[in-house]
């Protein structure tokens, strides 16, 4: 019975640090209202496009802390991406965000 208590107590500690609080910056920081199925990234080359970006949950991806590796759908290449603060990006780069959404998979 012990047991199973601790093993409760690691696996909420598990889903807070690893799930709950990444996502909750990610909201603060990045996304206002849109759903997280909806954030703008930028690749290292500079392309815009939009993501699904569920923390702890990443299938198409290799999570680099805040970043991630991933393919970038405008340049055709594998890259790093960052999450933009929406409120920073300009017209011009939110047109561009919106106009490629990556595949449907987190
Ligand atoms: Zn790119």
């Amino acid at each position: 019975m012990r047991l199973n208590l601790t093993l409760i107590i690691l696996f909420a500690a598990v889903v807070v640090l690893c799930i709950w609080l990444p996502t909750r910056v990610l909201r603060r920081r990045h996304v206002k209202a849109a759903a997280l199925s909806d954030v703008v990234v930028r690749c290292a080359q500079g392309h815009f496009f939009t993501t699904i970006w569920i923390a702890g949950a990443s299938f198409k991806s290799v999570r680099l802390g805040w970043r991630r590796y991933q393919y970038c759908p405008v340049g055709k290449h594998w890259s790093v991406v960052t999450p933009m603060p929406i409120d920073q990006l300009s017209d011009a780069e939110r047109i561009e965000a919106a106009r490629v959404h990556d595949i449907r998979i987190p």
